[in-house]
């Protein structure tokens, strides 16, 4: 499992996007994030629900890689 976390969820306009494997280690960079492009110390409550909304968490499966198969119609 994997933790994203999407800045831009959050209302802010900010392309910054974090994952970590843990939400704690999530809201380490968050909260880092936050203080240096926000000028937020601390996350007030109601900046932490819209934070909590905007991390998702990803399933980490291991994805066949779909190889594009190139028919063979090779005409001329
Ligand atoms: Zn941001």
């Amino acid at each position: 499992m994997v933790y994203k976390f999407e800045c831009s969820k959050t209302g802010m306009d900010c392309s910054f996007t974090a994952e970590a494997p843990s939400k704690e280690e999530l809201m380490g960079k968050i909260a880092a994030h936050a203080k240096e492009a926000h000028q937020l110390e601390t996350l007030p409550p109601e900046m932490m629900e819209k934070v909590n909304g905007a991390i998702t968490e990803v399933q980490e499966e291991a994805q066949p890689s779909a190889a594009p198969e190139n028919g063979s119609g090779d005409q001329s």
